[in-house]
């Protein structure tokens, strides 16, 4: 199946190395143009959940005692295929999910980047040599693979939130089953299709496209996963860690974010526009990073206020493949309505509206709505709540406690920035800020992918993801005694 600018594809399961159709077949569109089918994928029924899940236990043995060399073998050549073929691949995910051309061919050779790291990583697991309190005792300390474990991705980073998922459960020795998001099958199946021809045996690596209801759901409960990780909302994350550590499975889930951006007086207005812009709005704000809460300094509040808002005027919302486009619609119809219904709320709640929020019409039919800004209180909807989608709001400060407060008045801690020219204020920010991240004169959206990503609070539970501190989650430790 080759993929091309506007071709229809047909995704099937990978499920032991063979691929399936499925029992039913969904559909997926493309958000810039609604006439358009991206994909008529295979949606998985609980037969082929389990015998994917059965194929994984089976492969086990043999792939966790694999040499490092052919994991790195293998996970080098996903990303070189994925670094190598970023435009075509961004160009799928530009149609399927919405994000513009440039974000999503960046987005594609971040994942690239991501399974070269782990290739890496493969030949580096830790382990220590520790002397004993006994005589004549050794002790060493070492990392096995966790076992079989399902993943469970989101829409919002089709090739990025896998590819972070899927390398190190490789790279450690785990087999995988699967599960992107219905939204964006035909990115998790192109990812797949990479994966199934780069000289893994058979089992070791499944895809199943498919409900969260049904596929993931049995994936979550089956006594042969031993581990599942999520990227998704608060209530999956909740429903998943409930009957997942009720069977005393690992559970590792990033979920939502209210990211706060805080603006000091003393900030260099130009970049901390530019952080707000691109914090809030790119990716259509459909990012857990987003800088959905800007916090701005009342002595300079107002000004920031008009000049966020004339660079919204001119920002260029448009088709996602369009040269020129600065943001593209909402990734699908639901979540566009969900976006207004939470913007008429805040306008009944008494928020204050500075600029967009409303539906645009576009040359071809898709989900497009303005940039929005509100002027809002802390106790408001708006404020409180993660909408994930192109809004912010800007609560005002009256000096830097202030603005830190407000920065941690939420149940999200994922990410928070501040612009400051105060060396002071943004150490004390770093320390006190109670999140996972943080930034200093940078937007709280954009990562390194080599480097510890994950929060605190609502936003994430368990160890974090990426970076070495991905084998926390990956493995399970085991200590050795022996009489030497
Ligand atoms: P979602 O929770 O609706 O779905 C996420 C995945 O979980 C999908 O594959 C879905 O099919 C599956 N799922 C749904 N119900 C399930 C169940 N009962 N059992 C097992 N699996 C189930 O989220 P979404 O709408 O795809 O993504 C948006 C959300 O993801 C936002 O809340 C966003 O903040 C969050 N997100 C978080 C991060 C992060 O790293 N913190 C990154 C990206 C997105």
């Amino acid at each position: 199946m080759k993929l091309g600018d506007t071709q229809q594809l047909t995704p099937r399961h990978f499920i032991n190395g063979r691929w399936e159709i499925g029992t039913t077949t969904g559909v997926s569109t493309n958000p810039s143009d609604t006439r358009e089918v991206v994909a008529e994928y295979a949606r998985a029924d609980r037969n082929q959940t389990e015998r994917a899940i059965r194929a994984a236990a089976d492969a086990l043995p043999h792939w966790s005692q694999s040499s490092p060399q052919r994991r790195a073998d293998v996970l080098d050549l996903v990303g070189s295929e994925l670094l190598a073929r970023k435009d075509a691949l961004g160009t799928l995910l530009a149609r399927e999910e919405g994000k513009t051309l440039p974000e999503a061919v960046a987005e594609v050779a971040r994942a690239g980047q991501i399974f070269k790291f782990f290739a890496g990583e493969a030949l580096r697991i830790p382990g220590e040599l520790m002397a004993s309190v006994r005589q004549g005792v050794q002790v060493d300390v070492t990392r096995e693979p966790v076992g079989v474990v399902g993943i469970i991705a989101p829409w919002n980073f089709p090739f990025a939130i896998p590819a972070w998922k899927i390398a190190p459960a490789l790279a450690y020795g785990n087999t995988v089953v699967f599960k992107p998001a219905e939204l964006v099958a035909a990115c998790g199946w192109a990812l797949a299709e990479i994966i199934s021809r780069c000289g893994l045996p058979a089992g070791v690596f499944n895809l199943l496209m498919g409900s969260g209801r049904e596929v993931g759901q049995t994936l979550v409960e089956h006594p042969l996963v031993n581990a599942i990780s999520l990227t998704g909302s608060v209530d999956t994350g909740d429903r998943i860690l409930k009957s997942a550590t009720a069977r005393r499975a690992k559970v590792q889930l990033e979920m939502g974010g209210k990211n706060p951006l805080v603006v000091l007086a003393d900030a260099d207005m130009d970049q901390a526009i530019d952080c707000a812009l691109q914090g809030a709005y790119f990716s259509t704000g459909q990012r857990c990073t987003a800088s959905s809460r800007l916090i701005v300094e009342s002595r300079v509040h107002d000004a920031f206020v008009e000049r966020l808002r004339q660079r919204l005027t001119a920002l260029k919302v448009g088709h996602a493949l369009e040269r020129g486009t600065e943001m593209g619609p909402v990734a699908d119809a639901g979540q566009l309505e969900q976006n207004l219904a939470h913007l008429e709320v805040a306008r009944s709640e008494g928020a204050q509206h500075v600029w967009g929020g409303e539906r645009l019409a576009r040359a071809t039919p898709g989900h497009y709505m303005a940039p929005a800004l509100f002027l809002a209180r802390p106790e408001h909807r708006i404020a409180r709540e993660e909408i994930f989608g192109p809004v912010a709001c800007v609560l005002r400060a009256d000096d830097y406690e202030h603005a830190l407060a407000l920065a941690n008045d939420t149940p999200y801690g994922l990410c928070a920035g501040i612009c400051t020219t105060s060396l002071k204020h943004a150490m004390h920010f770093k320390r006190n800020a109670v999140v996972g991240m943080t930034m200093v004169n940078l937007p709280t959206a954009g990562v390194d992918f080599h480097v510890p990503f994950g929060g605190r609070k609502d936003s994430s539970h368990g160890p974090r993801e990426q970076g070495r501190y991905a084998a926390e989650f990956y493995t399970t430790v085991k200590t050795g005694y022996m009489l030497a």
